[in-house]
């Protein structure tokens, strides 16, 4: 399949993983938390909006009982972290007791995660983990244990299966980064 490169807004971008290995690399991890997780029913938490592209898919790879909501908090504006965390926002039902597993789009300075864990585990689950799409480590600022990575990337900004640049590009099949 041929990739051209894309235009979005003032940037272009050209393409960095294709969704074949976007999807095999969520498989194992699904795998990963078929096995870990067997008895555990675990609660995932999306975080809208760039990681529901990796939810659904990850939803539909695990082969025990799960359940699955929606939760929204953003702490990014155009290609620049602002470091700000706002709080919980949809997050309807109990996870007191619950095995959680925070499903994001990717973690970057780390910032949000770091942010999140501690309000998510002061409400009493028996565990909280992370699952996360793409994570650069070179850009953590924070000592984090992300326990189910898909796939690590370097410090470029990347859009599409899901992510954004200021409000497009989350349609794209495939990942793009930024030339
Ligand atoms: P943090 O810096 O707190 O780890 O990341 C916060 C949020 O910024 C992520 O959940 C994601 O929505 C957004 N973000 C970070 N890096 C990128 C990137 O390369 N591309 C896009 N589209 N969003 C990003
Ligand atoms: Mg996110
Ligand atoms: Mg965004």
């Amino acid at each position: 399949m041929n990739h051209p490169p894309v235009t979005l807004h003032d940037k272009k971008f050209k393409i960095y993983i294709q969704e074949r290995k976007i999807l095999h690399s969520i498989e194992v991890v699904a795998a990963r938390l078929s096995h870990e997780y067997r008895d555990k029913c675990p609660l995932f938490l999306s975080v809208l909006n760039g990681s529901f592209m990796f939810a659904s898919d990850l939803m539909k790879e695990m082969s025990i009982d799960c359940e699955i909501s929606f939760i929204r908090l953003s702490s990014y504006s155009d290609m620049g972290s602002t470091g700000q965390v706002k709080e919980i926002m949809g997050l309807k039902e109990s996870i007191k007791y619950r095995h959680v597993v925070v499903v994001e789009d990717i973690v970057d300075t780390g910032h949000t995660v770091a942010a999140l864990l501690p309000q998510l585990q002061s409400q009493g689950p028996a565990s909280v983990e992370v699952a996360a799409l793409l994570v650069k480590p070179e850009a953590h600022e924070h000592q984090l244990d992300i326990k189910y990575p898909v796939m690590e990337i370097g410090n470029d900004f990347v859009v599409g299966y899901g992510l954004d640049y200021n409000g497009l590009g989350r349609n794209l099949r495939d990942i793009y980064k930024v030339m």
